[in-house]
């Protein structure tokens, strides 16, 4: 089991700020890490890059955190790397007449395994979403993925299922080694409970697909069906109308479908832990209840929403408080909102890098 430490980003007598303001966001980050992003900048304008492998279970916020790196260091600045969504392109490249040859040509001239370019390409072809791709395949496309993208800092996100211990390490240092700059572990812990709710409590516009929570990120119209007697959120999208948000197919049954899953990235993390010679960031979601005092200011942790029906008014009034979880381990945490896990982040990189 790896130990994740609670990172302390609690300063005394700080200011309020409201963390989903971009604006207020940005002095947060030079409040709690200003000279960090400063020693980082310098290194990035120096046009030094790093390679980050982000590790940890699905939904736990791999793509928000780079995000907001991006958010500060300039966008043009960062590639986020999702093997998934890589993968989906390069369905997409074999439909297409024009990119399919040079993929094809790609395939033959890089790929370095036991499968020959066109039982690959077959596979490619004719594969079912459980049928694995062979590994080294996926990582010539990585490979593609990094050189087309020089001078970025890349976050990798994801990794080929079904590794094993040997497979996994060589597919590190082989990437290791493809590029000349530092590279970096990322291991984040996020507890299963965090994950579940944010899946339960889903919904999305059926207009313009934004996702929002109704117990943990509320838009500005909650709305209460007096028939059906439940609360409701609105699209605050101006261009969608007020539509009412609806649930996701599926997303009712919460970790269920994706438990697997969760425990394969979980493996894959605690592999990745145990490699030697590649520095690692730890990042952690909750923080013991009892020492969340000690460690965070109050508004870096994740409020939860709750609604009554004021029948006499006809208007629905809102409760706020601190989300409550239970860890992996069963101790009572709250959760915290990215900016905090962001902070630790970039502090711990400094340091992983030298700067
Ligand atoms: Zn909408």
């Amino acid at each position: 089991m790896v130990e994740f430490p609670i990172f302390k980003t609690k300063i005394e007598g700080s200011p309020r700020f409201d963390l989903a303001d971009p604006k207020q966001r940005g002095e947060y980050f030079q409040l709690k890490a200003g000279l960090e992003i400063e020693k980082m900048k310098k290194y990035l304008d120096g046009g030094s890059t790093f390679i980050a492998y982000l590790l940890g279970k699905k939904n736990s916020g791999k793509g928000t955190y780079s995000k907001m790196f991006g958010e500060i260091f300039g966008k043009e600045k960062v590639f986020h790397l999702s093997i998934g969504d890589m993968i989906r392109g390069v369905d997409k490249e074999l439909k297409s007449s024009e990119q399919r040859e040079s993929l094809i040509k790609f395939i033959r001239e890089n790929y370095r395994g036991w499968m020959s370019p066109d039982e690959i390409i077959e596979t490619l072809e004719g594969r079912s979403t459980s049928k694995l791709l062979p590994t080294e395949l996926i990582l010539a496309i990585v490979k593609r993925e990094i050189a087309k993208n020089k001078g970025k800092v890349i976050f990798v996100d994801g990794f080929p299922r079904g590794l094993d211990q040997v497979a996994f390490s060589l597919f590190f240092r082989d990437l290791v080694d493809y590029r000349q700059d530092p590279d970096v572990f990322v291991l984040i812990s996020v507890p299963d409970m965090a994950i579940e709710e944010r899946i339960k409590w889903r919904l999305i516009c059926p207009k313009c697909n934004t996702s929002r929570n109704l117990k943990l990120l509320p838009t500005k119209f909650i709305g209460y069906d007096e028939a059906k007697k439940e609360f409701y959120l609105a699209c605050d999208n101006p261009e969608c109308g007020n539509v009412r948000m609806v649930t996701k197919e599926g997303d009712e049954l919460g970790l269920d479908p994706i438990r697997e899953r969760i425990k394969i990235d979980q493996e894959l993390l605690e592999k990745a832990y145990q490699l030697y010679g590649v520095p690692k960031v730890l990042l952690r979601n909750a923080v013991p209840i009892d020492k969340a005092e000690e460690y965070v200011n109050d508004y870096e942790i994740t409020p939860q929403y709750e609604y009554t029906w004021n029948e006499k008014e006809k208007k629905v009034e809102v409760i706020e408080n601190p989300w409550t979880i239970l860890d992996d381990q069963g101790i009572a945490s709250f959760s915290l909102l990215a900016p905090p896990v962001v902070v630790s982040l970039l502090k711990q990189l400094v340091t992983a890098l030298g700067l």
